[in-house]
């Protein structure tokens, strides 16, 4: 199950593009994860995953946490290109999804190695279960798919050495990994 990358690599030189290459993306290889905290309208966390030469994507309203016993909800969005990875700014308040925007955290993210070694596989069929190595979320979470709505899913930290039940991650750590700025939590 190697996925469909074939247009992702054609339009690429990887030389040049600090993209991944396909190897990058084989069977259980480091792929890109992204949480971008993004002071819409609503704050939310947008948590993204590199599955086949995209980034899927979810809206957080609560934003991750590290206690196990905390199920985020988690809305899935419209898919993302890769170098939305990298997207810190302003959008303009009357543009879509308008309001600031941080590289909240980043890193890679391995499949659980007892699963389905395809992501999409996992993706398609509603629960991906993943290990991060990210600079604030690390060890194991899992996506899982609800029976609510279409697009309704849960975030919850697997119970692990990185599992924390006293510190909340959010405003313990609200900086941007990038620059270490940090911005308002939406309220104007
Ligand atoms: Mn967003």
């Amino acid at each position: 199950m190697g996925g469909q990358l074939s247009g992702y690599r054609r339009k690429r030189d990887f030389e040049r593009t600090p993209e991944p290459d396909d190897e990058t993306s084989e069977n259980n290889e480091h792929r890109t994860f992204v949480v971008q905290k993004h002071a819409a309208s609503s704050l939310h966390y947008d948590f993204r995953l590199e599955i086949e030469g995209v980034l899927k994507s979810w809206a957080v309203p609560k934003g991750p946490s590290l206690h196990p016993s905390h199920k985020r909800l988690a809305l899935e969005t419209e898919d993302h290109p890769l170098v939305y990875a990298d997207f810190e700014g302003r959008i303009p308040e009357d543009a879509y999804g308008g309001g600031d925007v941080i590289v909240w955290d980043r890193g890679a993210y391995t499949l659980k190695a007892d699963e389905h070694a395809d992501p999409m596989t996992a993706y398609e069929n509603g629960e991906i279960k993943f290990v991060l190595h990210g600079q604030k979320l690390q060890g194991g979470f899992v996506l899982v798919k609800t029976q609510q709505q279409h697009n309704s899913w849960l975030l919850i930290k697997k119970r692990d050495d990185y599992a924390d039940t006293e510190t909340d991650i959010l405003s313990h750590r609200p900086e941007s990994v990038v620059t270490g700025e940090t911005i308002a939590d939406g309220t104007g």
